[in-house]
């Protein structure tokens, strides 16, 4: 069995790894042979110069479109698809469902919940990068940016306040005028989180709906200074798309197959 798992997260590579585990020499007995028959694939986007590799085979860059997918998985006999992409990598998990119906491959969604608001949170929530640059200066003039490096552009016309962006890789530009960039990648620790805060006296913090534990104190930081978080919804995902939140679920549907 050939199974395909789009990566790019912290729950694609928990997910390779498990399955490695499973088809590792540990196995033994009744079973050994019919799991020894795994084959998984894990495809990197490419964005990241130096990307956290995970266990087993990786294939890196795009597919050319839903069809060049659908031609991958017809070429490699892949037999179930694991879309375990960023909630916010929208165009893929499309091609994804599109591919995977054309070539009748089961798909998986293995999505991490959204994060969900707390007592004494103050978020903001908004349907785009557009939008989230739109309500900035009604908020605040320090600004802590932590949508990552694609799409900074929507904040470049907002010249009078200051940003903090981090990322993994630098920005490109154009980016706003007064901006530092952090080049840091998680998971973060609440204490680290705090100190950024204060160090830059930051009075609005920017996020994407993520989801997960590794950027998540950025959120209980901003609490506890009483901020007003930006929070950029989710886009919708594919229609039709079995959904799990974990890998011990996502490990299950393929136990099922
Ligand atoms: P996207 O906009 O949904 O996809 C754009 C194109 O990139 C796709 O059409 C595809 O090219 C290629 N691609 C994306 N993910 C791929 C994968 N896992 N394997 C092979 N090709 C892939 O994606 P994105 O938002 O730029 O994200 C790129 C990668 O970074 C994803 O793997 C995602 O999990 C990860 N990531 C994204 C974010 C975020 O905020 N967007 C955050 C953290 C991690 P072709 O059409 O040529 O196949």
């Amino acid at each position: 069995m050939h199974i395909l798992i789009l990566g790019g997260t912290t729950e694609a590579r928990e997910l390779a790894a498990a399955l490695a585990d499973r088809t590792g020499p540990r196995v033994t007995g009744a079973t050994a042979g019919r799991v020894a028959q795994l084959r998984v694939t894990s495809s990197l986007a490419g964005r990241v110069a130096q990307p956290r590799l995970p266990e087993g085979d990786v294939r890196v860059g795009g597919f050319g479109g839903a069809a060049g997918l659908a031609a991958w998985l017809r070429d490699e006999a892949v037999d179930a698809v694991i879309d375990a992409t960023h909630p916010f990598a929208g165009t893929i998990s499309r091609n994804a469902a599109e591919a995977a119906a054309e070539v009748h491959v089961p798909l998986l969604a293995l999505r991490r919940p959204s994060w969900v608001p707390v007592p004494g949170d103050r978020w903001h929530p908004v349907g785009s990068l557009d939008a989230a640059a739109a309500l900035l200066p009604t908020l605040g003039s320090r600004i802590f940016l932590t949508t990552g490096r694609q799409g900074l552009a929507a904040f470049a016309v907002l010249d009078g306040l200051f940003f903090l962006a981090r990322s993994v890789d630098a920005p490109e530009p154009p980016l706003p005028r007064q901006t530092e960039v952090l080049l840091d990648r998680g998971p973060f620790t609440l204490d680290g989180e705090r100190a950024v805060l204060r160090e830059h006296r930051i009075d609005v913090l920017v996020t994407k709906d993520s989801g997960g534990a590794a950027t998540a104190p950025k959120l209980t930081a901003a609490r506890e200074l009483g901020l007003p978080v930006v929070v950029v919804r989710r886009p919708e995902p594919p229609v039709g798309v079995p959904t799990v939140p974990n890998v011990p679920s996502a490990l299950g549907w393929l136990a099922q197959l």
